[in-house]
């Protein structure tokens, strides 16, 4: 698989600085009995970093291509994603527009105005906001009916859609980050890494695919269950497959999610969640977020607590960082704030 793909061949922004850190967790490591280490995709630069940047590389150099002036996004309030396109779209000049969709009931007033919120609005975003959370195809059929209007205005939109009817040039972004984690370290067990699009993990499925590793990939769901989301996975690295030129079957058989951090399910946090943030900070000192990477260490702690990942075993957790939403989930955290 290594040498007929058509990876270098697409359209690329650069926003990456270079290789993300690979930090080795001493304290976690003894504690749990594992060499334990940490790929920094929180760390990515580009307005308050993670995973989305790596995967914006390539929706901006499809943009750039097409001549585009205007990006249209649409996420969760708290989204990284959106806040993330815009600040690439103030990088290159361009105007963003975020869709904010309601996709997490029952939040206080912090999660609608600070966090990724606040940081949308210093970097200059129009915002709009879709009245659900889960439908896709609505949410983007609304960004093309804001995208139509600004075509009537004389400017030239390009949507990033969230439905997977369309080619997840994001997930490119992880297929070369699992070339890079090789090249640190190419002798780990397991890659512990969030699944919530799955652009991250099929993107970095397929990365170790092409690098020949084939060391255990475990989705920690984020957003639906394990049989939802291993369906997804189905397609994600179908289409990831088809836009390399590459075939899907030994791809598709390396899918492995479980949902066991995920109660009460999309961006509400557990016990569970925030034993596990509290965990990372307080014996590493790291920051975790709410949403994504803590449920993923929950899930990797339930992994190691159940055996399936082995005493000695290393292990890399990927953190796709997030940390604004720490601000938004403020009484979700912290009980004595005031
Ligand atoms: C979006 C996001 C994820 C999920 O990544 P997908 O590619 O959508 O699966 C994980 N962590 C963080 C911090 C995110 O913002």
């Amino acid at each position: 698989m290594t040498q007929d793909n058509k990876l270098d061949g697409f359209p690329r922004a650069q926003f990456m600085s270079g290789p993300t850190p690979l930090e080795r967790l001493d304290r976690l490591s003894s504690e749990l009995g594992i060499d334990l280490w940490l790929k920094r995709d929180d760390l990515t630069g580009l307005g308050f970093g993670g995973n989305k940047t790596r995967q914006l590389e390539f929706y901006f150099g499809d943009a750039l291509q097409q001549g585009a002036d205007t990006i249209l996004i649409t996420g969760a309030v708290q989204s990284n994603f959106v806040r993330s396109a815009a600040a690439a779209s103030a990088k290159l000049g361009m105007q963003s527009v975020l869709q904010l969709e309601e996709r997490v009931p029952e939040m206080g007033q912090e999660y609608y105005s600070s966090g990724n919120v606040m940081l949308a609005k210093i970097l200059g975003a129009e915002h709009m906001s879709y009245p659900e959370g889960e439908d896709e195809a609505g949410a983007d059929a609304a960004l093309h009916a804001r995208a139509d209007e600004l075509k009537a205005e004389g400017r030239t939109p390009y949507v990033i859609h969230l439905g997977l009817n369309h080619p997840p040039l994001g997930a490119l972004g992880y297929v070369f980050a699992g070339q890079e984690l090789c090249q640190q370290m190419p002798d780990f067990d397991a890659v512990v890494v969030p699944s919530g699009s799955g652009a991250t993990h099929g993107g970095l499925l397929t990365g170790l695919a092409l690098a020949e590793n084939s060391s255990s990939v475990y989705g920690v769901c984020v957003r639906r269950d394990s049989e939802k989301q291993k369906a997804r996975m189905d397609t994600v690295l179908q289409k990831v497959a088809d836009l390399l030129g590459i075939d899907a079957a030994p791809l598709r058989d390396r899918i492995n999610v479980l949902d066991d951090a995920l109660a009460p399910g999309y961006g509400k946090v557990s016990g569970m969640t925030r034993a596990a943030l509290e965990k990372m900070a307080r014996t590493e000192g790291i920051f975790l977020d709410p949403v994504y990477t803590a449920k993923t260490f929950a899930g990797l702690l339930h992994l190691v607590s159940t055996g399936e990942i082995q005493p000695g075993q290393k292990v890399v957790m990927l953190h796709t960082g997030g940390l604004p939403a720490l601000f938004g989930y403020q009484n979700e955290l912290v009980d004595d704030l005031t």
